[in-house]
């Protein structure tokens, strides 16, 4: 089966019927014209009947001229001189609508017309004597119109007759030049209008066409283009709107872009040592002390990259919104003792004292798991990040004010506040150089994290509709507070 594509030709020709820039045209046209075929009706009603009446009026005037000059002769009528034009029409009908004289363009059988007509109209009005009846007879075309004034008059016998005076209803062809003008008048506006609505919807759609094209011309990696419209108007917020969309788009490129990169970063570390200390142990024959210490640095480095593979999940997660929050009444305090029960023995080997101040009842609307999730990161930095003599990492909780809160400080190192602005980033680390080489090098086990902890953090409280703030000394130690509006 073949199907027929359209030519180019007819591609563009439905594109611009398509086009928003020819529907308006078209629309304004469209009323224009009605706009304008109203107007003209109007103007030529108005005009035609001033034309007509003022025609009527000099007809009634010559009327009255006449009454008083003219004079009926056996050989016909003798009308005072200036009164009468070629074009105007004269009859005077006897008591038995005979004509008795007649003057004017008329032939004899049209003046026989005319007097029966007249007797009609007469007789159909019954105007009194010296009263006057007015009608008008069309002709083949409009300048042949012509208006007639009867007068009933009293003949010497005494007896009836009737005069019949008509003269040309336009005798200058006012109505159709006033018709010429009205339509090619109102032709030459539409004409004018279209082609200047065409001008304007192409100038004013311009701006749509920049914005398609930048649109058309972006691609997945050069997010880096903006319109940059600097116009006021509604176009020119709509490219605003767009170059701010490709901004945040291009910032979370970048952010995504990032996190790869930091991700295959901290994964080189420990798969460099897994692989320095396979190839070491296989090298040559070891001692079981050797074999031994190579598979606790192995598995270290598994655990790590293990926790730090469940952290990158769960980040992406978040960032794709898969992360179903599920929501039930929880106490904050019993959150705070079951992290305490996780972590007392991590705390033991690290000989830091877990402590727990006053757990009074906290309560709000959370996950479970994530609130114990989220306390668990704060006391394993508490317990990772100090160490020394008599160090301990203590968790509070309590409710005041409409709100709820947990928090958990420490008497370590403390954290200086240039940090503290870029704490929650992810992969932020405050020492960068403690490295797991480093660790597993050194006998002392210097703290290790891949960064991404206190991110969690905050994306849990923010997910439960918390705050987190640190305030931290040098030197004395720091205190995390997770702040949740209970109302
Ligand atoms: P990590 O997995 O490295 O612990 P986090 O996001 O949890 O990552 O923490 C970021 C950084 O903040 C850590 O590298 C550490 O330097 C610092 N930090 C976090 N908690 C504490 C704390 N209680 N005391 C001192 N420094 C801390």
């Amino acid at each position: 089966m073949s199907v027929i594509k359209p030519s180019p030709f007819w591609k563009r020709v439905g594109a611009v019927l398509h086009s928003i820039r020819f529907r308006l045209v078209l629309w304004y046209s469209v009323i224009l014209a009605i706009v304008l075929v109203v107007f003209s009706l109007f103007v030529y009603i108005n005009q035609v009947r001033d034309i007509h009446g003022d025609s009527q009026f000099r007809l009634e005037r010559k009327m009255a001229a006449l009454e008083v000059g003219v004079t009926v002769t056996p050989n016909g009528l003798l009308v005072p001189p200036g009164v009468l034009q070629d074009t105007d029409v004269l009859v005077f009908l006897g008591p038995t609508g005979e004509v008795l004289a007649s003057h004017g363009p008329l032939p004899a059988q049209s003046v026989v017309q005319l007097a029966a007509r007249a007797e009609q109209e007469s007789e159909h009005n019954r105007t009194p004597v010296g009263g006057i009846t007015a009608w008008m007879e069309g002709g083949s075309s409009p300048q042949a119109n012509y208006i007639f004034v009867t007068v009933p008059i009293l003949g010497m016998s005494g007896r009836g007759g009737l005069v019949i005076l008509g003269s040309p209803a336009d005798p200058y062809g006012l109505v159709n030049k006033l018709l010429f003008t009205l339509i090619a008048g109102s032709l030459l506006t539409l004409v004018i209008a279209l082609l200047g609505g065409y001008w304007l919807a192409d100038r004013a759609m311009r701006p749509v066409h920049t914005i398609t094209q930048t649109a058309r011309s972006i691609g997945e990696t050069d997010l880096s283009r903006r319109l940059n419209m600097k116009s006021k108007d509604e176009l020119g917020e709509l490219a605003d709107t767009f170059d701010g969309m490709l901004g945040r788009l291009q910032a979370a490129f970048e952010r995504q872009r990032q996190f790869v990169a930091d991700a295959s970063h901290e994964l080189r570390t420990p798969l460099t040592i897994v692989n320095l200390e396979t190839s070491r142990a296989l090298a040559a024959r070891r001692s079981a002390d050797d074999y031994q210490h190579a598979l606790t640095v192995i598995r270290s480095e598994n655990d790590f990259m293990t926790s730090l593979v469940n952290d990158l999940l769960m980040l992406a997660r978040m960032d794709a919104g898969q992360t179903m929050i599920e929501k039930e009444p929880v106490d904050l305090s019993d959150v705070a003792v079951e992290t305490v029960e996780r972590l007392n023995s991590l705390a033991a080997r690290k000989g830091v004292r877990l402590e727990t101040g006053d757990l009074p009842e906290a309560r709000l609307s959370g996950d479970r798991q994530y609130l114990i999730q989220m306390v668990s990161n704060l006391v394993e930095n508490g317990i990772k990040y100090t160490d020394g003599e008599d160090k301990w990492v203590r968790i509070e909780t309590g409710a005041a004010d409409g709100s709820t809160w947990v928090r958990v400080s420490d008497n370590g190192p403390g954290i200086p506040p240039e940090h503290i602005p870029h704490l929650f980033e992810r992969f932020y680390r405050i020492d960068k150089s403690r490295t797991r080489m480093d660790e597993q090098e050194g006998e002392t086990q210097s703290p290790t994290g891949s960064g991404l902890g206190l991110s969690i953090v905050q994306w849990i409280a923010r997910s439960h509709g918390g705050e987190v703030r640190v305030d931290s000394v040098p030197g004395s130690g720091t205190s995390f507070e997770v702040r949740f509006k209970t109302d």
